[in-house]
């Protein structure tokens, strides 16, 4: 069966530098691009997968219950679950909206899926439970899941990784990788160590080894006859995806646009950090302040949300969390703390923490 590559796309930056990235530098590989559109999304992520669409020919919208009467695949769920909100422990919204619609567009085909989690990220990606399905992290250094590390490092594969390493290795490496590989992984060499210790020796080696060993496997990129990405030895950070995005003319989502506000005479700056559903629970305090004042009718709909107890973020109502004396205080907090950043030397850009958002909701 043919192996299919597809990559995710969220809407937000990272998911859109790959695309552009994947698709620059490897115009022989045939993705597919696709949406697991919530219908819940912010006007600025919509306009960005439109211009991302026209400059890879097209993205794949995937949608939820799509002949349900309720206006959004998350009203139809809502009802469904009792108007019970989705939280980070109870994360329904995910799986219903889109992880099972993208494991259902996938099918029984085996499946490479790209997926745009940063070299300067320190987190894992979602790694699908279908087994037909394999995650790729182009943009890190090591590009393999966690399922494929601990597969290849099992102390019953020393002697075929050894084998690797004969037929592989170039000669200026191949004492390096040996002495390695014959290493056994243990409390004190783990899996990670062992990795890392490989690829400070060579990336382009220790993925070639891995690619060899895949084929022993039933795993996708196990099924190809070449798989190009072995070579890569790019690492794309934050600053390299904003480049990506600038210099393809995609641009960069609105929604990351600072925007001041003041309090007391002080300057602070706002934006939302990721795309997603407008009422993500995930988001922070100061981005709730910023859907407030910057789209005030989602806000409205997302406090409509709330019924019977449930909130959006546990122990505070967005009725509360918009009250004068409270907004001021979330205010002048972020200020403290953009304060303290600037004073460290970190970028005004960074003005929320994108990595406490929904991780795991951008496959
Ligand atoms: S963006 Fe947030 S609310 Fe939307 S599906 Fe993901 S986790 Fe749920």
């Amino acid at each position: 069966m043919k192996v299919r590559h597809i990559l995710g796309i969220s809407g937000g930056k990272d998911s859109a530098a790959l695309a552009i990235y994947l698709k620059d530098h490897y115009p022989q590989i045939p993705f597919e691009f696709y949406n697991s559109d919530t219908k819940c999304e912010l006007l600025e992520t919509e306009t960005l997968i439109n211009r991302l669409a026209s400059y890879l020919g097209g993205i794949t919208r995937l949608v939820a219950v799509e002949k349900s009467p309720e206006p959004t695949p998350f009203d139809h769920f809502y009802k469904v679950y009792g108007g019970y909100l989705p939280s980070p422990q109870a994360r329904w919204c995910t799986q219903k909206m889109k992880l099972e619609k993208m494991e259902e567009f996938v099918g029984e085909a085996p499946a490479i899926s790209y997926v745009g989690i940063r070299g300067d990220e320190d987190r894992e990606g979602y790694i699908s439970t279908k087994p037909n399905i394999q995650s790729i992290f182009p943009f890190r250094r090591n590009i393999w899941s966690l399922d494929v590390i601990n597969k290849l490092f099992q102390n019953k594969n020393i002697p075929l990784l050894e084998e690797l390493c004969y037929r592989i290795c170039p000669v200026e490496y191949r004492n390096d990788f040996l002495r390695v590989v014959r290493t056994p992984t243990s409390k004190s060499f783990y899996f990670s160590k062992k990795t890392n210790t490989l690829l400070d020796v060579s990336v382009r080696t220790f993925n070639r080894i891995v690619f060899e060993f895949l084929k022993t496997t039933d795993l996708p990129v196990g099924r190809l006859e070449d798989f190009p990405l072995v070579d890569n030895e790019d690492v794309i950070v934050k600053d390299d995806v904003f480049k990506i995005l600038r210099d393809s003319d995609v641009g960069v989502p609105a929604y990351y646009d600072s925007i001041p506000f003041e309090v007391d005479g002080k300057i602070g700056y706002y934006n939302r950090s990721r795309s997603g559903c407008y009422f993500c629970f995930f988001q922070q305090k100061l981005e709730w302040i910023w859907l407030y004042e910057q789209h005030p009718d989602l806000f409205k709909k997302a406090m409509a949300y709330e019924k019977d107890g449930y909130t959006w973020n546990q122990g505070e109502s967005l009725a509360d969390l918009i009250k004068p004396e409270r907004v001021r205080e979330i205010k002048l907090d972020a200020i403290r703390k953009q304060e303290a950043r600037k004073a460290s030397g970190c970028r005004l850009a960074d003005n929320v923490d994108d990595e406490a958002f929904c991780a795991n909701c951008f496959i």
